[in-house]
């Protein structure tokens, strides 16, 4: 089998030891070998985005454009096979890989655009005589840390601003999907980005990301994962007065009112509790639900719960598929074992499932009769691990929502346009959905939580510019 390599300076490298990338729908498919780097080949990596920094955040904003839309253009031409590979890898089903991939051209598209669209402000001065001029300039050299639950798309929102604003880019994937971001750094590679601006380096958290954060040659690092690793990244961050930027966890709230649509409200808890087999930080693990409507939402939940297929990603007809790996499905199961020690109804599902092929199958569990100081209702579970909190009335709702130490997104379901506007308003969440799933976003506008769920300025649409540039005010007396 041949090795993926890392892009290193410019040339692929090979690494200082290898990987094999394992299907979690049948263990037994080895999708590649990937390379892993040392800590050497992470500061060889670093070295030469520094090196390239100085050209590259002086290219002309035409030749940074023409490289992202072309990167944006071929992942969208091969959205089918690179859909496949990310569904192949980790595991949520192939309408959603493929879904995810065309995502990512979206967003290379969207950032081709912003390359051009960079604006400044000129102003007077209080001085009599003087001119004002605000820029905004690249950082420097971004170390980009990515989690394995979008491997294509974060990677893409994090990878198309930092070129595109003219900084240059050490990236080191998640351990569990270097197939996207091989996929993704060879498009990018062929797209013509000069020597050293884009260096890709698969390895270990604890060895290639530990080496970015603790180099002084990288300006600013962003990184999206689980809160234990961020309050890491933050801490070597300020050490060295670095820049940096963190999207943790959730534990998203779907409150479901008296006057809801039964049909939505059930449609927006199934989709976001359970899509993408719960692993993702918008998921909605706790659905808040008012008494009057509680048993019928309940029994509605648990109906469409009974249709779902849980089985091979790549299957067609499979609506869940498998945990992403052994180790996030003993952590899903402990929290189902949790659940019940803790007094509350297995409602439905958490059992481990067999399907033709040996994988990390996981039933969704839906949990009821839980209470707000239950772990599974106060600590990210990130698997298909749902449960619901009856409340008497909205302001009980309102209040267990915002009960929590996450606060990235929070969902409301509702014909009321007094409490969707009050919810809109107070609900303490970087992003607030209306009778939507809690998950499930668009590419042009900011994307971010509150509280111990985010750290730093926004990512996505122009709010990316925030990161992945620095304010420059200059005083000319002409
Ligand atoms: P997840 O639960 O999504 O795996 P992690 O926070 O462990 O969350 O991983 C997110 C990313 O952070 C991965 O790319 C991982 O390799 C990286 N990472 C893990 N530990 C460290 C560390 N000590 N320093 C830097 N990066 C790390």
């Amino acid at each position: 089998m041949t090795i993926h390599h890392n892009f290193i300076a410019g040339r692929w490298a090979e690494g200082a030891e290898a990987q094999d990338n394992v299907n979690p729908s049948n263990t037994g498919d080895v999708i590649g070998e990937y390379a892993r780097a040392d800590r050497e080949q992470a500061l060889e990596a670093i070295a030469a985005a520094r090196a390239a920094f100085p050209a590259w955040s002086r290219s002309g904003i035409q030749q940074r454009h023409d490289i992202l839309q072309k990167v944006s253009s071929e992942i969208l031409a091969r959205k089918d096979e690179l859909g496949r590979l990310l569904s192949r890898e980790e595991g949520k089903t192939l309408g959603e890989g493929v879904g995810e991939v065309m995502r990512a051209a979206q967003i290379f598209d969207f950032f081709a655009g912003e390359v051009l669209r960079l604006s400044g402000e000129k102003l007077a001065s209080t001085r009599p005589g003087i001119d004002v001029e605000l820029t905004r300039e690249p950082v420097g050299v971004v170390g980009i840390i990515t989690p394995w639950n979008f491997p294509v798309a974060i990677p893409a929102w994090k990878i198309a601003p930092a070129l595109a604003y003219g900084n240059t880019v050490v990236f080191k994937p998640a351990e569990l999907v270097p197939g996207s971001a091989w996929a993704l750094a060879d498009i990018i590679v062929r797209a013509g980005v000069p020597e050293g601006a884009f260096n890709l380096v698969m390895g270990r958290g604890a060895v290639v990301g530990d080496a970015i954060l603790n180099d002084p040659r990288v300006d600013a690092v962003t990184f999206t994962g689980s809160v234990a690793t961020g309050k890491k990244v933050a801490a070597a961050c300020v050490g060295q007065m670095k820049k940096f930027q963190l999207e943790m966890g959730g534990k998203n709230p779907l409150v479901v009112l008296d006057d809801a649509d039964l049909g939505i409200a059930v449609d927006c808890a199934v989709n976001g509790a359970f899509f993408s087999t719960g692993q993702r930080c918008t998921a909605s693990s706790r659905l808040v639900v008012t008494d009057g409507i509680h048993d019928r939402f309940v029994a509605a939940v648990t109906e469409k719960l009974k249709g779902l297929v849980v089985d091979d990603a790549l299957k067609a007809g499979t609506h869940i598929g498998p945990v992403v790996d052994q180790g996030q499905l003993d952590q899903d199961i402990s929290y189902i074992d949790i659940g019940r020690e803790e007094g509350a109804t297995l409602a439905f599902g958490g059992e481990r499932l067999n399907r033709e092929n040996p994988g990390f199958y996981l039933q969704p569990a839906l949990f009821t009769d839980t209470t707000p100081e239950m772990r599974i209702n106060r600590e990210e579970i990130f698997g298909p691990v749902a449960s619901v909190q009856r409340v008497k009335d909205y302001e009980e709702a309102l209040a267990a929502a915002n009960d929590t130490p996450f606060g990235l997104s929070s969902g409301i379901c509702t014909t009321s346009l007094k409490y969707a506007s009050h919810f809109r308003r107070n609900a303490e969440a970087g992003m607030v959905m209306v009778n939507l799933p809690t998950a499930g976003v668009d590419y042009h506008v900011p994307f971010g939580g509150r509280k111990g769920s985010s750290y730093g300025p926004r990512e996505q649409g122009r709010y990316a510019a925030e990161f992945y540039t620095t304010v420059k005010t200059a005083y000319t007396l002409p």
